[in-house]
């Protein structure tokens, strides 16, 4: 079943929350929308669910336009952040609640739950209720409930929000398992953009209503379309850089440009803080003032003359890298975003358009 989103316009009084969204989500693709809050996300996904009706064009499920098509006949299962499940019910009843509202016989549905109890890893909790389980649990039959009567898609609203760091990567990797293992077209609306990346076939970036950009997660972060998804997905550095020909000339090397030219040559070149290397050097001229260990890697503050840079390096580095070590830096060569300058490379200031992106280390040591 393909979803299609066409021209999709929803305002609630003075708020756009969709402004011509076009995307089409191929059959048994797992997409995710990401972006900042307030971008239409939720409501892009009501929309195909029925809970919303655009006031300006259409969803397309299968290829048949359900927009005028009650919820209730759109076929989708929807798991929701949290406490969706009903409290009174147990998990097994969760579970058949769509099959009991479809009126399939008892045995039936109680023999279905149970096959659904088991694929979301809970063959032994049929008789808990939802305040006897944990939250991942919980969102596991909210998941068995969702997938019960055999929809033809699943909608997932940041279905692991509400969770602990550990538990949404394993519920994620076991969604994106059953997903596969089911071949059923998924939306997962999530702010998250490890999240997106990290279970999705394809991400779409969503800005105030409209797509800026969809890729597989690899196009989102290597290629971002725009300033917007580079700084959204990831974390950037904004260098001083000038443009002449097709090359934009950043601390001295000359690397080639990536995406769309603003008017001007002096412009800020968008560099991950992977692309910055950063080494030892009694006589360089850059000095490392902060770090900040994460264990597989560490994230560097570097000052360099008026310049704030954050470089990624190896965790095992970190111990060679400490604050106060004189360095070289130097950029990785590969193609680069640039953007129109938004503010003067100097004086360093600490919210500069020369300084680090939001995600810096707090303070040296
Ligand atoms: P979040 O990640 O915060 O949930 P989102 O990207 O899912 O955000 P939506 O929930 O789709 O965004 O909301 C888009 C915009 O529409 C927001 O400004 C929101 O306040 C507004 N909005 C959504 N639903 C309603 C409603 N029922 N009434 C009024 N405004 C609404």
């Amino acid at each position: 079943m393909t979803v299609e989103f066409r021209g999709l316009r929803r305002v609630f009084g003075r708020t756009v929350a969709l402004d011509g969204l076009d995307l089409t989500v191929e059959q048994g693709e797992l997409m995710a929308l990401l972006g900042p809050s307030g971008c239409g996300k939720t409501t892009a996904l009501r929309c195909v669910a029925g809970f919303e009706r655009p006031d300006a064009g259409a969803v397309f499920v299968g290829g048949e336009d359900v927009t005028r098509v009650p919820a209730n006949r759109r076929d989708a299962g929807m798991v929701f952040q949290s406490y969706s499940l009903f409290p009174n019910l147990n998990a097994r009843d969760n579970v058949a609640f769509g099959l009991r509202v479809r009126k399939v016989p008892t045995a039936r549905r109680h023999a279905r739950a149970a096959e659904l109890l088991e694929l979301v890893g809970l063959p032994d909790h049929a008789e808990r209720y939802p305040h006897e389980l944990s939250g991942g649990q919980q969102q596991r039959v909210a998941l068995a409930r969702a997938l019960a009567p055999e929809p033809r898609v699943l909608l997932l609203d940041e279905p692991l929000s509400a969770l602990d760091a550990k538990v949404r990567v394993t519920l994620r990797e076991e969604i994106r398992r059953l997903q596969l293992a089911l071949g059923i077209t998924t939306v997962f609306v999530t702010h998250d953009q490890e999240e997106a990346l990290s279970v999705a076939d394809r991400v779409a970036v969503l800005r105030g209503g409209r797509l800026e950009q969809c890729g597989s997660p690899a196009e989102i972060y290597d290629r971002p379309a725009t300033p917007f998804v580079a700084e959204f997905v990831g974390t950037m550095n904004h260098l001083p850089g000038r443009l002449g020909g097709d090359r934009v000339t950043v601390l001295d090397r000359a690397l080639p440009v990536d995406g769309p030219l603003p008017g001007s040559p002096d412009v800020d070149v968008l560099v991950r803080p992977e692309a910055v290397l950063v080494t030892p050097d009694a006589g360089g001229t850059a000095t490392i003032v902060a770090s900040s260990f994460r264990g597989a890697s560490a994230r560097l503050r570097v000052r360099l003359g008026e310049l704030e840079v954050l470089s990624d390096v190896p965790g095992h580095d970190a111990a060679r890298l400490a604050p106060g070590t004189r360095v070289t830096v130097s950029l990785v060569e590969r193609p680069v975003l640039v953007a129109a300058r938004t503010a003067p490379a100097a004086p360093a200031a600490p919210a500069g358009s020369a300084g680090p992106a939001p995600e810096d280390p707090a303070s040296a040591g």
